[in-house]
């Protein structure tokens, strides 16, 4: 089919890119995580030690992503584990908390009573929704009326056997052109992006049996739904 063409395509482009690239990425991740380390003390000083390591925890995963991604194209070959998915939201909304604050955004939380747990591959899932939340904090910066504070619900929820995620955000919106395509790989309407996000979450969503769908308005944001099933 036309997709499996064009997944062809950009895992190639990917291998590719992947012998020249990986090296020269890792390098200066190597340098800036030095640097962290010789100012952990002073953050210990002041009891923000958390700061740094999330950084370096960070930071590790940028150099695992570069490996798994670039290097490999295809997925950590994780075994897949019990996971519980509220907890995932809790983790991934905290690695942007910091990134929120700066940028006078709001991620509002909100989870199911009961705990929703199922077996997936984690790092998979933490990877789905950080590419998400990423996008919805630039789509926020990037939305022309700045009047409006900007605002991200992140939440779980029960709909009768499925588990639902949402992130829903009231950035820029999407028009039509960009609603159609923004699952292809490369697909970008960024001037640094890399239009591999979304196409890397689908692939993700669509290995743990998962669906991802859209609505977007333009101007007034964009709200997206991972729905599993569960027995
Ligand atoms: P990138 O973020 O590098 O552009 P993605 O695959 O993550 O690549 O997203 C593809 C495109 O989909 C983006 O360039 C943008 O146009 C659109 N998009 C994705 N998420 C949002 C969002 N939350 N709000 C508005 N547009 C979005
Ligand atoms: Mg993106």
């Amino acid at each position: 089919s036309q997709t499996d063409s064009i997944k062809d395509y950009h895992y190639q482009t990917i291998d590719k890119l992947a012998v020249g690239i990986v090296h020269e990425i890792r390098n200066p991740l190597t340098v800036v995580g030095g640097f962290l380390q010789l100012l952990k003390p002073y953050l210990i000083e002041i009891g923000k030690e958390q700061y740094v390591d999330i950084a370096l925890e960070e930071l590790k995963r940028a150099d695992q992503l570069i490996y798994e991604f670039l290097n490999e194209s295809k997925p950590s070959e994780q075994t897949p584990k019990r996971i519980s998915l509220n907890q995932i939201v809790k983790d991934t909304s905290l690695l942007y908390e910091c990134e929120a604050i700066l940028k006078n955004i709001t991620i509002r939380n909100r989870f199911t009573d009961e705990e929703i747990d199922f077996v997936a591959n984690d790092k998979q899932l933490k990877q789905v929704f950080l590419n998400l939340l990423k996008n919805a904090l630039e789509a926020i910066e990037l939305r022309q009326d700045k009047s409006r504070n900007g605002i991200i619900d992140y939440y779980t929820v029960m709909e009768e056997n499925r588990a639902v995620v949402v992130i829903k955000d009231n950035g820029c919106g999407m028009n039509e052109q960009t609603l159609r395509n923004l699952f292809l790989p490369f697909h970008t309407t960024k001037d640094t992006g890399t239009g591999v996000g979304l196409s890397v979450c689908k692939r993700i969503i669509e290995e743990h049996h998962g669906t991802i769908t859209v609505e977007s308005t333009e101007g007034f944001g964009t709200m997206f739904r991972i729905e599993f099933h569960l027995r």
